[in-house]
């Protein structure tokens, strides 16, 4: 496939497979965040960016812009899979995401979060928290992976997971959240058709990723039915025993 350009500075794309991940997890923390489309990931991630300074990458975000850039060979693709609520080709986003990934790091910068709505603002972290230390080295990938070569892909090319971070909600749920943030966020898929579009796509191809690394061990599931400053506490207590662990080890 041809190599596509970031939608900051265009640096033309590494041809993968590789032998190696790109970033070692040894200096690289990166925790895949998923849950169905309305679940919240966008709105806690914000949350964990806003106190804990992660960067926030979202592969929805990162293929609209890639769609809207002038001259993308790629933008026609990108829209029409986003349309219909289905999955990108994932030389495409596991590339665009590598892309910001690198951009980050070479500014210094090496934590992020990844997912479907990219925060507002990113101020500095609180000094001096136990939290804080161990939060500083965390790189988090969410909304991502979205089906199961996604995720074996972006872990031998670009870094190995921590953990995923895992939004259980009923359908129900997301789909009214869905469609009252379709009154205001001019989404061309907050429309029903597109929204059961995208259910469909999260159950046959998401939630494998979810069982396959619930099998390694590898998920903390939240329940994010619940009000968002409720949902973030359990989101911060499940962070907290994450890191707790990783100390003990
Ligand atoms: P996702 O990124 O998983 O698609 P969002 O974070 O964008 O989901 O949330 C979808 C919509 O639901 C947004 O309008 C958001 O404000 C709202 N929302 C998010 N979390 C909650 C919650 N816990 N309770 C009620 N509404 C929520
Ligand atoms: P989101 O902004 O996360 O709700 O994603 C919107 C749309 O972007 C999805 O319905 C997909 O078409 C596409 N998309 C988002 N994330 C991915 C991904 N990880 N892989 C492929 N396509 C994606």
């Amino acid at each position: 496939m041809p190599a596509i350009e970031s939608p900051e500075d265009h640096p033309r794309l590494p041809p993968p497979p590789r032998d190696v991940p790109a970033f070692s997890p040894s200096d690289v923390s990166v925790i895949f965040v998923l849950g169905g489309p309305g679940a919240g990931k966008g709105t806690q991630c914000a949350n964990l960016v806003r106190d804990y300074g992660f960067r926030h990458l979202s592969a929805g975000d990162l293929l609209r812009a890639e769609q809207a850039r002038p001259g993308s060979e790629f933008g026609e693709l990108i829209k029409g899979y986003i349309k219909d609520g289905k999955i990108v080709p994932m030389e495409v986003t596991v590339a665009l995401l590598e892309n910001a990934m690198r951009d980050a790091i070479e500014k210094g910068n090496t934590k992020f979060l990844i997912d479907g709505t990219k925060p507002p603002h990113r101020p500095e972290l609180p000094r001096g928290a136990l939290f804080f230390f161990f939060v500083f080295r965390l790189k988090s990938v969410a909304g991502f992976p979205r089906q199961m070569d996604q995720a074996t892909r972006f872990e031998s090319d670009v870094c190995p997971s921590m953990f995923t971070l895992f939004f259980d909600c009923p359908e129900e749920v997301m789909l009214q959240r869905l469609l009252d943030r379709g009154k205001t966020s001019g989404r061309a898929d907050d429309n029903l058709e597109s929204i059961k579009k995208r259910f469909r796509t999260f159950v046959e191809t998401s939630l494998p990723v979810v069982d396959y690394f619930e099998k390694e061990g590898k998920v903390v599931k939240i329940d994010a039915t619940h009000s968002p400053d409720e949902v973030y506490r359990a989101v911060k207590d499940a962070f907290r025993d994450r890191f707790q662990q990783r100390i003990a080890q």
